[in-house]
């Protein structure tokens, strides 16, 4: 049995129905969740860190083109 992190609906699976890397939905808030571990069932939210982290890359780049015209 596992309990949806968003809104603590009761998502009725259990870790003999579902593998690792298995996706699920709540049917209550929509959000989607991957199956991190089945013993105990762990879940992590899908899709959100990837776009933080090309934001993260734009931003470094940019910075380093302004530290090179500091120098000329
Ligand atoms: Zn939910």
């Amino acid at each position: 049995m596992a309990y949806c992190p968003e809104c603590e609906t009761d998502l009725d699976i259990d870790e003999d129905e579902v593998d690792e890397g298995a996706v699920v939905s709540c049917p209550e808030c929509g959000t989607d969740f991957e199956v991190i571990t089945v013993n105990p069932i762990e879940l992590k939210k899908v899709g959100e860190d990837e776009i933080d982290d090309e934001d993260e890359d734009e931003e470094a780049a940019v910075k380093e083109e302004a530290e090179d015209e500091d120098d000329l």
